[in-house]
């Protein structure tokens, strides 16, 4: 089994290489933001609830995205591996994280850090909000509290896994596919 983490601030791409990653490798794709949009298109009770927090910017609270990976992964018992995308974005979250996987005896094997520049991020996510429909997108303020979120609380993650020797720093800039090989070439290095 291959637990990967695609790190990254919003708009870094994680969505996008996500796609690439669990094609060619088969891992099950968790990615909290996309199973709570989920929910709130069906509006489903946790949907509304999360619906607030999503569309100011703000993270939903730990105890909800827990308890959704929680689901996902007993629901996938046989996966070869999971790809996390978008979680953990606290480090509550990342230690409740390790607790799961390790009663699956299981760990995280590498996190990839996509790194780009801020004003490639905010052009992106201008980009984005056009075809994406998220109101979170369309927004120049919710995308700059976004943006602080993701330092204050977001970043310390990198240093956990940092504790651990398990991270890998990508440059996120430049074309998708040449992006791909850079992330396929840390992967093939670790499995
Ligand atoms: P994303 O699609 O990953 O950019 O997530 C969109 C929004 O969903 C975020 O701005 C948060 O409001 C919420 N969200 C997604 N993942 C998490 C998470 N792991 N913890 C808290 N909130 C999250």
């Amino acid at each position: 089994m291959f637990n990967l983490i695609l790190f990254g601030p919003p708009g870094s791409g994680k969505g996008t290489q996500s796609e690439k990653l669990i094609e060619k490798y088969g891992w099950k794709h968790l990615s909290t933001g996309d199973l709570l949009r989920q929910e709130m298109k069906t509006e489903t009770k946790l949907g509304r609830e999360a619906k607030e927090f999503i569309q100011n910017g703000q993270l939903v609270p730990d105890s909800v995205v827990i308890g959704m990976i929680e689901s996902a992964l007993e629901a996938n018992p046989n996966a070869k591996g999971f790809l996390f995308d978008g979680f953990p974005r606290t480090v509550a979250q990342a230690e409740a994280l390790d607790r799961l996987l390790e009663q699956k005896q299981t760990a995280i094997h590498s996190v990839l850090f996509l790194h780009v520049n801020q004003d490639e991020l905010i052009h992106r996510l201008i980009g984005r909000a056009k075809t994406s429909g998220r109101l979170d997108d369309a927004d120049p303020e919710i995308q700059r509290r976004r943006q602080e979120v993701y330092r204050n609380e977001t970043l310390p993650v990198a240093e956990y896994y940092q504790r651990y020797g398990k991270v890998e720093h990508v440059k996120g800039e430049g074309a998708v596919e040449d992006i791909f090989q850079l992330l396929c070439t840390e992967i093939d290095q670790k499995q």
